[in-house]
């Protein structure tokens, strides 16, 4: 049995119970156990091997280690690693070479973490099931004929799967607590600015934040604790005094837990669902916490608002992929026009290219004002009023997703329903706030949890509640 937690892999090694090299061994034996899941764009499986060799080799020759010795991670194909591809599930990436290192990941393995390969994701991270990705859907461990979530979905997988021990993702509306959720998985995303985006494939830039999922809440406190923190590559990472996250919870603290009775109402929301939210609302009430019901006005206004801003913010971000500098060239192309047009017509899927023309459309000089603009003014609102709300009390609860996992090719075609199933999640991204999704065990064979956001920085206090 690998271990399910840091604590219990240094436990491993230091007793001598396993070498790095088994441990690494182990996770190669799942992932190729587990092919059906694809849950892997590429395994580095050499590399790991090695890597895990010359730890072993220096903690035989009573060498000090980093805090992540023997730590198994995955990192998403949206996240650079020098001298690796990095594809962000697209074509228009294929055989893309990362000439450098995202900082967050440096960070990691700057004390020993070891990469066991990069996860599948929907294309740009564009998608809540993973079934957006050139590489062909991941799959749910839970059940293979589910969705994993997304855009984290092979993020997920390789943790839930036994395929390593953390696994980094990437959200700009949910993309890990969502597929987390979907998992069995914690999933933290800390606030915007938190974590360095240096290094992450943009998509929309005033969102994006790398993310952690794993089975030990305690695991997503020290990888914080290292790549949090000021970044000369990221004006957006101020130099804001990392806390130690990683020390022993302060426990025993009552807190104020708000939630929405509109939320809890809803016709939209799984009845499985709702039950696990207000049950973890009734037990927080009989643990002495005090809950409120509190309004939220902006709930029909907050999935337009996030589609609208992001497209545009994509539409402009994704414009660097057209054939000349990266990847993907079209071979049927002639002049300069048709290598842009074709190669990004044949390189892009079509969610993307949905996205991206509608953020050409919503940034056009006609439209600019009644959407781009309005929807910023919208976000304003919904962040002050979410922030209004956390200045009052120190967390709000909601469910993850409206749905359970739902089968491979079944929401395909209808963009719109997978939109909407984004309203629980994008809230947390529009304001910047941290947010956790919380797992609570299964319900049919389906994992399930809920969801905790925090006002801006306030991590620890997030990290502290779910592990005490
Ligand atoms: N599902 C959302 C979207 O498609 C969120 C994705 C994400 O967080 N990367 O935009």
């Amino acid at each position: 049995m690998l271990p399910k937690s840091i604590a219990a892999t240094r436990e491993a090694l230091d007793s001598g119970k396993m070498t790095t090299v088994d441990l690494v061994r182990g996770y190669l034996r799942a992932i190729e156990a587990q092919r059906h899941l694809n849950v892997y764009v590429e395994v580095f499986d050499e590399e790991a091997l090695a890597e895990a060799a010359r730890q072993d080799e220096a903690r035989s020759a009573g060498a000090q280690l980093g805090r992540l010795a023997g730590v198994v991670i995955s990192i998403k194909d949206v996240i650079c690693y020098a001298g690796h591809g990095v594809s962000a599930g697209s074509r228009i990436l294929e055989g893309f070479v990362s000439p450098y290192t995202a900082t967050c990941l440096e960070r990691l393995l700057a004390e020993d973490a070891i990469v066991i390969g990069r996860t599948n994701c929907d294309e740009f991270a564009m998608g809540s099931g993973n079934e957006n990705s050139h590489y062909g859907p991941t799959r749910n461990a839970a059940d293979p004929a589910r969705v994993p979530g997304g855009s984290s979905g092979g993020a997920a997988v390789s943790v839930q799967a036994g395929t390593c021990l953390l696994a980094l993702g990437s959200s700009t509306g949910g993309s890990v607590r969502q597929p987390a959720s979907f998992c069995g998985l914690y999933g933290f995303k800390p606030t915007y600015g938190r974590i360095s985006r240096h290094g992450l494939i943009a998509y929309g830039s005033s969102f994006d934040q790398i993310g952690f999922l794993a089975h030990d809440p305690a695991d997503i406190a020290l990888a914080l604790e290292i790549s949090a923190g000021a970044d000369p590559y990221d004006g957006t990472a101020p130099n804001k005094i990392v806390p130690p996250y990683s020390r022993p919870p302060a426990s025993g603290e009552k807190k104020k837990i708000a939630y929405f009775p509109e939320v809890m109402a809803s016709d939209g929301l799984a009845p499985h669902l709702r039950a696990v939210a207000q049950n973890a609302l009734d037990e927080f009430r009989n643990e002495g916490h005090e809950v409120t019901a509190v309004t939220f006005d902006y709930f029909d206004y907050v999935v337009p608002t996030y589609y609208v801003l992001t497209t545009a913010e994509a539409s402009s971000n994704l414009s660097r992929f057209d054939g000349m500098r990266y990847g993907y060239r079209s071979p049927e192309a002639r002049d300069l026009q048709d290598t842009y047009t074709k190669s990004r017509s044949e390189g892009f899927g079509t969610e993307v290219q949905r996205r991206i023309l509608l953020g050409t459309f919503v940034l056009s000089s006609g439209y600019y004002d009644a959407y781009y603009g309005q929807a910023q003014r919208a976000r304003r609102l919904i962040r002050d009023q979410l922030r209004n709300i956390l200045a009052e009390h120190d967390f709000i609860l909601m469910p993850v997703s409206p749905s359970l996992p739902w089968l491979v090719g079944e929401q395909v075609d209808d963009p719109v329903a997978n939109y909407l199933a984004d309203i629980y999640t994008v809230i947390a991204n529009l304001a910047g706030l941290p947010a956790v999704a919380v797992p609570t065990g299964e319900i049919d064979q389906l994992p399930v949890g809920y969801q905790l956001m925090a006002d801006h920085w306030r991590e620890q206090d997030l990290l502290d509640f779910i592990r005490s």
